[in-house]
């Protein structure tokens, strides 16, 4: 495939990777919104770890559960153990990555 028309798609639909690497923050499937202390990608998956010690392998995908969360800035509650900043939470909620 060319290269060029790789990046172009790319940057059309942001890839979830992207996404955790820019805003640091994980809804988890419960609803509970946790912040991302680091993201280790390897190749199609990649090892997130919040900041409140869970470990866990995410698939790049571009149409997943999370990655819908994230772009409708969807979540239940703040991690307690997490203690996200408010002003994150609030530019998760305003922003909207659409
Ligand atoms: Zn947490």
């Amino acid at each position: 495939m060319d290269e060029k028309i790789i990046t172009r798609y790319e940057k059309k639909n942001q890839r979830l990777f992207q996404l955790i690497y820019k805003i640091k923050l994980w809804p988890a499937r419960s609803g509970i919104l946790h912040g991302v202390k680091n993201i280790e990608s390897r190749g199609n998956k990649a090892v997130v770890t919040t900041h409140c010690g869970i470990s866990f392998v995410v698939w790049d995908s571009k149409n997943c559960r999370s990655l819908r969360w994230l772009r409708n800035s969807y979540y239940k509650k703040p991690c307690p153990k997490c203690k996200i900043p408010g002003w994150k939470i609030d530019k998760y909620s305003k922003t909207g990555f659409k």
